[in-house]
C-alpha cells in the first residue's frame, strides 16, 4: 500500500481526503504539524508527501525528502510559492498541486468579504447580538453604478468579474496577459495598471506571488487609488506591503481593506491562538481598524472544494503507484 505523509492536517482533510474515490487504497499519515526541513524526517518510509500552502519545502527539505525515499510533493492547493520546484525537482522530487479545484470558491468568497466589509456586517452582527440595534456607523454603499478593478483575469479573476458585473457595476482589468474575447463577452474593459489603480471604487487582487508581483500594492501604488478606496485580497498576503497599508488606514486614504490572506500568515492562520498573546504587532494593528475585515485563508474551504482537491490529489497518488502520468496540468 502506498505511503502517504500528510502535514498541516485539520479534519476537514481528513474527512475529504480518506472519502476520495480510491482512498481506501492508500495507507495514510496524517500529521498536524508542518512540514520543513526541521520535520522531513518524518516523512520516512512515506512514497508521497501531501502539503499545503504554510508547509515549506525549500531546498533543504526536498533534499531530505529525496534521500528518505520520497518520489512526490503532492500540493493540495493551487499557489506553490512554498515550493522550491527547482530544487525538488534536482533532488528527483515530482511536484503536483490543484491548480483549479473551485475558482468559483474563492472568487464567491472575495464578494462576501466586500459585501460584509461594504455593508459594516462584521460590525452590525456583533451588535445586534448585544441587543445593539442602533445603526449609527454603518453607512455602506450602493455597489450598482460603482468602477470595479480586477487585478488578473486568471480563472478566480474571470470569474469574480462576472460577479461583479452582476452587481451593475463597470468592471476594469489589468492582467498582462489578457483574455479579449472572454473581456467582450462579460464587458470587461482591460485597462494599465495605473489607470485602474486611478479609477476604480473596489480593487479586487487576483495575482499568483511572484517575485514581480511581491508589494505590487505599496506606497507608491496606494497613493495612485482613489480615496475612499475598497481593497480586497484573497490571493496571496505578500502581495501587499502591510506596513504601507496601515500608514492608508491611518490616513483615511483607504476606505476600507478585506483580507482573506496576510503577509506573516505562515506562523499565524490555521491554528487557534485564542488563549494567546498575539506576537505580531502588524497583524495587531491591522485589527484595531473598524473598516478592516479579515478571514484566516478559507477562500478554497467549501464542500466542493475540498472534494475536488481531494479527488485530483488522490487520483494523483495512486498514477504515482501505478507510475502513471499525473493527471494534466497538475505536474510543476
Ligand atoms: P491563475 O494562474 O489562473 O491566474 C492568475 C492571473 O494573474 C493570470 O491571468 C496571470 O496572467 C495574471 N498575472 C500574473 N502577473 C500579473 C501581474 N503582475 N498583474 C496582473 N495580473 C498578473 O490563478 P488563479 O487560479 O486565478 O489564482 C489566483 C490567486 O488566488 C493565486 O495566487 C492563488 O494563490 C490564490 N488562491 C487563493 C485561495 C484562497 O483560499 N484564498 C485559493 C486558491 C488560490
Amino acid at each position: 500500500m502506498l505511503e502517504v505523509a500528510v502535514y498541516d492536517t485539520m479534519p476537514y482533510d481528513r474527512e475529504f481526503l480518506t472519502a476520495a474515490p480510491g482512498a481506501d487504497r492508500i495507507h495514510w499519515r496524517f500529521h498536524e504539524f508542518r512540514l520543513s526541513a526541521e520535520t522531513a524526517s518524518t516523512a520516512r518510509g512515506a512514497a508521497a508527501v501531501c502539503v499545503f500552502v504554510n508547509d515549506t519545502v525549500d531546498a533543504a527539505c526536498a533534499r531530505q525528502l529525496a534521500a528518505l525515499g520520497v518520489r512526490l510533493v503532492a500540493l493540495r492547493c493551487a499557489g506553490y510559492n512554498n515550493v522550491d520546484v527547482k530544487a525538488a525537482r534536482a533532488a528527483g522530487l515530482h511536484v503536483t498541486r490543484v491548480p483549479a479545484y473551485s475558482p468559483h470558491a474563492v472568487a464567491e468568497h472575495a464578494v462576501a468579504l466586500l459585501l460584509a466589509l461594504n455593508r459594516r456586517l462584521h460590525r452590525a452582527y456583533n451588535r445586534v447580538r448585544e441587543l445593539n440595534f442602533s445603526l449609527n456607523g454603518l453607512v455602506g454603499e450602493t455597489l450598482a453604478g460603482k468602477t470595479v478593478g480586477v487585478v488578473g483575469t486568471g480563472r478566480i479573476g474571470k470569474i469574480a468579474a462576472q460577479i461583479f458585473r452582476g452587481f451593475d457595476t463597470e468592471v476594469f482589468a489589468y492582467d498582462p496577459s489578457p483574455s479579449p474575447e472572454w473581456a467582450s463577452q462579460h464587458r470587461v474593459r482591460y485597462v494599465d495598471l495605473p489607470g485602474l489603480l486611478a479609477a476604480s471604487d473596489i480593487i479586487s487582487l487576483h495575482v499568483p506571488l511572484l517575485p514581480e508581483t511581491k508589494h505590487l500594492i505599496n506606497a507608491r501604488t496606494l497613493a495612485q487609488m482613489k480615496r475612499g478606496v475598497i481593497l480586497i485580497n484573497t490571493s496571496r498576503g505578500k502581495l501587499i506591503d502591510t506596513r504601507a497599508l496601515i500608514q492608508a488606514l491611518k490616513s483615511g486614504h483607504i476606505g476600507g481593506v478585506a483580507l482573506d490572506v496576510y503577509e506573516e500568515e505562515e506562523r499565524i492562520f490555521f491554528q487557534d491562538l485564542s488563549g494567546q498573546v498575539l506576537q505580531d504587532d502588524v497583524l495587531s494593528r491591522l485589527l484595531t481598524f473598524p473598516n478592516v475585515l479579515i478571514t484566516a485563508h478559507q477562500g478554497f474551504l467549501t464542500r466542493e472544494g475540498l472534494s475536488e482537491i481531494a479527488r485530483v490529489t488522490v487520483e494523483n497518488l495512486l498514477r504515482l503507484e501505478r507510475g502513471e502520468a499525473f493527471l494534466e496540468g497538475t505536474k510543476l
